[in-house]
């Protein structure tokens, strides 16, 4: 039975991201994962904090805090920031929507995060922050 956690908390710039997503596949390893899981891992880390930096914080930087939780052999990865918050959440969730249709974004990045976690939660409030709790069962080599 594992039982263990981390926390990590960073500014807001994008050069964070790779740093971020890199510690938190790290802690991840304990579990046995595969490739393809750590691979899982790192690409929902990677949209969940650059949603922080890029829609959280449009003006200028502040925190982010991911929170990694390890119980048997699930990992719990929460992903928070206090910037400006989601006005309509479920909205946010849907596929292809985005808010920066100017930009390269491609309104995915949730999606993404849906299909590669086995289960994600948002909370969200407008100039608190935002919140998303994401996990996923590494199974046990056969
Ligand atoms: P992509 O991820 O494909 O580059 P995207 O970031 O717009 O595009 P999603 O990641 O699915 O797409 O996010 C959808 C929308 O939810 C964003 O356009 C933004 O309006 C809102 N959003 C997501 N994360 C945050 C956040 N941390 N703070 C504020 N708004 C957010
Ligand atoms: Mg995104």
């Amino acid at each position: 039975m594992k039982n263990n956690y981390m926390s990590l908390k960073f500014k807001s710039i994008s050069e964070n991201e790779s740093f971020a997503r890199n510690v938190v596949g790290c802690f991840a390893l304990q579990l046995n994962p595969t490739l393809m899981d750590v691979s899982d891992i790192k690409t929902a880390v990677s949209e969940a904090v650059t949603n922080c930096i890029v829609h959280g914080y449009p003006e200028k930087p502040g925190d982010i805090t991911i929170d990694a939780y390890i119980e048997n052999n699930v990992i719990h990865i929460n992903v928070f920031d206090n910037g400006i918050g989601i006005s309509n959440i479920s909205q946010a969730l849907e596929p292809f929507y985005t808010t920066k249709t100017d930009e390269e974004r491609s309104g995915m990045g949730f999606t993404i995060m849906q299909n590669f976690m086995d289960s994600i939660k948002v909370e969200s409030n407008i100039n608190a922050g935002t919140k998303v709790y994401m996990s996923k069962t590494i199974k046990a080599d056969a």
